[in-house]
């Protein structure tokens, strides 16, 4: 494989996490309150306090937003990584709390993207739970900070973003022209206690069903009705969704009237395809990425690792072995995220 000296492709990973001590902090703190089983805590508590080695590696690399990082990326070959806060970002703190770690991370992430302006880009932390802050910070993330986009994991006290006191949230983002990654959380913790017995909610299952749910609820919801211009990013192959397009288009026409659903202009599968990107995050599987790719065109995918939760190297073995065309292979690495995230070419 061609790494060190002239990389085959421009690789930009759109799905790259990093921590701050200040929301490792906060995140110890709400665990220390909340004593008893949290479906988000076990992820938190390997992040936070586990002495396990390969939670320590995590640890490490989560807080590295700079020179060890960097060097991971050009041992594989990898141009950008687009940043986010880890899940749960700020979305399990009380919401002055949020607002304020937000905007600290925010201001750590532009300072990153500053000394490493062709190595890192970054997705601002968004508080939901205080939605007329968020829209300030938005404001400011995307105005002042120059970073990319934005990222929101998932449900925020178990309400999806299609309620409408978070439409100034989507309708800031639309004006500013700021995409949203839907990163993944566990499901709320009334719906989690069905995957619990086996240890299904978190990445094996979990994730995938809280994270397609909340972006069906959008579709559903209306909100690409009223914010048409919208972007929404899904990790994970696009959580379920593409697999599942003409059953949410047939069933929604046909049970209309029986179970009241609001009208929409358009067919579900039809905002998908425009209001929708999807990445290749922690689904290094070339089938499914053929798949996707006739579902949903090239032009509507992206590339990323998922680091440092998984291997560089299957994230980019994966796409450079894959049976697709070097045109394709070339948007989903780096074209479809410059123009989706502004991320300058090279
Ligand atoms: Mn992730």
């Amino acid at each position: 494989m061609t790494t060190q000296s002239q990389p085959a492709f421009r690789r930009i990973a759109t799905e790259e996490a990093f921590s701050t001590l200040e929301q490792m902090e906060a995140m110890r703190e709400v665990m220390n309150v909340h004593s008893g089983y949290h479906p988000d805590f076990p992820v938190w508590r390997m992040i936070v306090e586990s002495e396990m080695e390969a939670a320590k590696v995590v640890r490490g690399r989560l807080l590295d937003i700079g020179e060890g990082r960097v060097r991971i990326m050009d041992e594989h070959g990898v141009a950008v990584h687009l940043l986010s806060l880890t899940s749960t970002g700020v979305q399990m703190l009380e919401p002055a709390k949020a607002v304020t770690v937000a905007k600290q991370c925010n201001d750590l992430l532009a300072a990153a993207v500053q000394r490493y302006p062709t190595r890192f880009a970054g997705l601002a932390t968004v508080p939901p739970q205080a939605p007329a802050e968020a829209v300030k910070e938005v404001e400011r993330a995307i105005g002042e900070l120059k970073l990319n986009g934005l990222v929101i994991n998932s449900h925020t006290d178990g309400e999806f973003l299609c309620e409408e006191k978070y439409w100034p949230i989507l309708e800031a983002a639309e004006a500013m022209e700021a995409a949203i990654y839907l990163h993944p959380r566990a499901p709320n913790p009334l719906m989690a206690e069905a995957y619990r017995t086996d240890g299904l909610e978190h990445a094996i299952w979990g994730y995938q069903a809280e994270t397609g749910l909340h972006a069906l609820r959008l579709i559903t919801g209306g909100v690409f009705d009223r914010f048409p211009k919208l972007k929404i990013v899904l990790g994970h192959m696009g959580e379920g969704i593409p697999y599942w397009l003409y059953r949410i288009d047939y069933m929604h026409a046909l049970t209309m009237e029986a179970r009241q659903r609001r009208e929409l202009n358009r067919k579900p599968s039809e905002y998908f395809r425009d209001n929708f990107m999807i990445t290749t995050s922690g689904m290094n599987d070339a089938k499914v990425l053929k798949y996707c790719i006739d579902q949903l065109s090239a032009d509507n995918i992206m590339f990323a690792i998922d680091y440092p939760y998984q291997l560089t190297e299957d994230a980019v073995g994966f796409l450079d072995e894959a049976d697709i065309s070097h045109e394709d292979k070339e948007k989903i690495y780096h074209l479809n995220a410059e123009r989706i995230f502004k991320i300058p070419g090279a």
